[in-house]
């Protein structure tokens, strides 16, 4: 175990703007909660048409292969037709991923949304969103609700179950804690992410539109900052270590400016309900990715949970893969524990847009997030300058140019 991550110990991830695991389709702007780290402007007449979301995934299938396309906002729950948007994506050979705060889930659409084709689902749950029951509940008291919709999903069967939680200054505390939950769980909940909040830094850079000077005030996601913005991926692998000492991570994206920042960072566990035997490594990543790429022509994301339940099979790659034979070494050494399923579970950590000191803004290198705005492909989490401006601004070290 390295104790300061290294990319190049690490297998980096394939994926690209033409090749990629997913896309990022957003039917709606209108959401019925505001969470403090969230990036869209919230707008109650914003439901596009089916027409205008078909039109929507041809740009995405004409300009880019992938796996899944998650399905985002807003909230698409909001959407009337979210049953019909599902049924689209899944005609299109492509796995349909819902990103709910889960506020408007009941087990009938849940039934419906299943027979449409949906794949699985992303529930963005943090303590930072002002839900309505939940309010001044930490991370903790949360996973009272993320347990009740991880197992709406686990009765209905075969869908994914992912958490998302924006992690702020003050809640990355709870991130140990997350994590053993997310093992207490791993039998019905597949992916935990932790994506590091960030906002717009006025302190740091200026931004620009040609040579004008932006006032980024105009901005959703410009509000008044009083948490740090520069929480770093590794931050985040310290505290999961706090539970964790051997947590290790298998793959990266990195960031478009920055070799080695670690944008999207994943790691791979493998075990029970009680126990974590280990990780898979970065071979072990990197034969999945390319066996799935050669059998299906795009790359993976989204594993099913048929195959997550069956984290034994994976334990044959540890012919290559030395982390895996730890695994296998692990679990073998109580002859017992064959009779006990293992399963496979991600843990992923996205750090999102960082300033450098000399003002360039350092994205996800491949941006599996990237969306469609005006027949275009754009970075979703910065299309609000898109919205407002017609392009992207550009940054400057403050006062740089004046
Ligand atoms: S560049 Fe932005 S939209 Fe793309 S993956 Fe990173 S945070 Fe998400």
């Amino acid at each position: 175990m390295n104790s300061v991550l290294n990319h190049l110990d690490y297998y980096r991830l394939p994926w690209n703007l033409a090749d990629n695991s997913i896309s990022w389709l957003e039917p709606t702007f209108k959401c019925n909660l505001a969470c403090d780290g969230c990036y869209r402007r919230n707008e109650n007449e914003s439901h596009k048409s089916l027409e205008q979301i078909k039109e929507e995934l041809k740009v995405f299938t004409r300009l880019r292969k992938c796996d899944g396309i998650s399905i985002a906002g807003g909230d698409p729950l909001t959407h009337p037709e979210i049953i019909d948007i599902v049924r689209m994506i899944k005609e299109l050979d492509i796995k349909p991923i819902i990103n709910t705060n889960g506020t408007l889930l009941t087990k009938e659409l849940l039934i419906e949304l299943k027979k449409a084709g949906v794949f699985g689902f992303t529930f963005h749950i943090d303590s930072k969103q002002g839900r309505p029951h939940w309010k001044n509940k930490n991370e903790i008291e949360l996973n009272e609700l993320r347990y009740h919709l991880a197992r709406m999903l686990a009765d209905v069967k075969n869908i994914s179950c992912a958490f998302n939680a924006t992690i702020y200054e003050d809640t990355v505390q709870y991130v140990p804690e997350l994590t053993k939950w997310a093992q207490k769980h791993i039998d019905i909940v597949q992916v935990m992410v932790y994506i590091i909040y960030r906002a717009v830094n006025n302190n740091k850079v200026d931004f620009y539109l040609g040579p004008k000077k932006i006032d980024m005030g105009q901005l959703v996601y410009n509000e008044e900052i009083v948490e740090r913005v520069d929480i770093k991926a590794q931050e985040i692998v310290d505290e999961i270590r706090k539970s964790y000492p051997d947590f290790e991570p298998c793959a990266y994206l990195n960031g478009s400016e920055q070799a080695d920042s670690f944008k999207w960072l994943i790691s791979g566990r493998i075990g029970t309900r009680d126990k974590i035997f280990g990780y898979v490594g970065k071979k072990g990543m990197e034969i999945v990715q390319s066996f799935y790429h050669l059998w299906n022509d795009k790359y993976l994301a989204y594993a099913h949970p048929k195959m997550t339940r069956t984290g034994r099979s994976m334990l044959i790659l540890g012919l290559i893969d030395k982390s895996l034979r730890k695994v296998a070494v692990n679990y073998l050494k109580n002859p017992f524990n064959i009779f006990k399923k293992l399963f496979y579970q991600t843990v992923l950590i996205i750090q999102p847009v960082d300033f450098l000191d000399d003002g360039r803004q350092n994205m996800c290198d491949g941006c599996p997030d990237i969306t469609v705005w005006n027949g275009k492909l754009v970075w979703s989490c910065r299309m609000e300058e898109q919205m407002t401006f017609g392009h992207n601004v550009r940054t400057y070290p403050k006062d740089f140019l004046n």
